[in-house]
């Protein structure tokens, strides 16, 4: 049934080239650990060093919580929330600007502690090299309405159709070798 569900940490890299999803699931069969393109995974290691550390043992705060949302159909796991805040925090390892998708991340992940019960009022992004906490908006209607739309897009794309290239994100994309899509448009590079 999860099969359907789309993993929250594969929101942004939808964004970042809705085919390196389609390639993923082709290429490393589909299994929910979506591999980061390269602008990513500095992301990820910061994640896995702090939670390597044990970073937080706290009673007041509840790390790497496996969530779910049925009604938006997302799974994923949340950074930290901390209780007595009510906060939601998603840590990156440096931030100099917050892109759409890992905001759309952050709504989704809020939406499954709201649907699981949690009482969330407060979201922030962390930057880990300066220290830097970004408070961000709890998503009203209009917001959910627009990640929903976004979910459907992801669901409903077409590996068949047109996209975009950027040739500057082609290179740091690790699907780079394998993409069709790339050999077409490297004629005019
Ligand atoms: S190489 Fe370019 S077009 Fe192909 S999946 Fe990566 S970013 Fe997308």
């Amino acid at each position: 049934m999860m099969h359907n569900y789309i993993a929250i940490s594969t929101l942004n890299d939808f964004i970042f080239c809705p085919y390196s999803i389609y390639l993923h699931n082709v290429y490393m069969g589909g299994d929910e650990e979506l591999v980061h393109a390269v602008p990513q995974t500095r992301g990820k290691v910061a994640h896995g060093t702090i939670d390597n550390k044990n970073y937080s043992s706290r009673k007041d705060e509840i790390t790497g919580l496996p969530v779910y949302c049925g009604e938006l159909g997302i799974v994923g796991n949340i950074d930290i929330y901390k209780t007595k805040e009510k906060l939601l925090i998603e840590r990156k390892y440096q931030i100099n600007e917050i892109y759409q998708g890992q905001i759309y991340q952050l709504w989704a992940e809020y939406f499954c502690m709201i649907e699981m019960g949690y009482d969330v009022k407060n979201l922030a992004f962390y930057a880990i090299s300066t220290n830097k906490t970004f408070p961000a908006a709890v998503p009203n209607e209009e917001n959910k309405k627009e990640l929903q739309d976004f979910i459907l897009k992801f669901k409903q794309f077409d590996p068949e159709q047109s996209i975009s290239i950027n040739t500057n994100k082609c290179t740091h994309c690790i699907y780079c070798a394998l993409c069709d899509k790339v050999d077409i448009e490297n004629v005019y590079a």
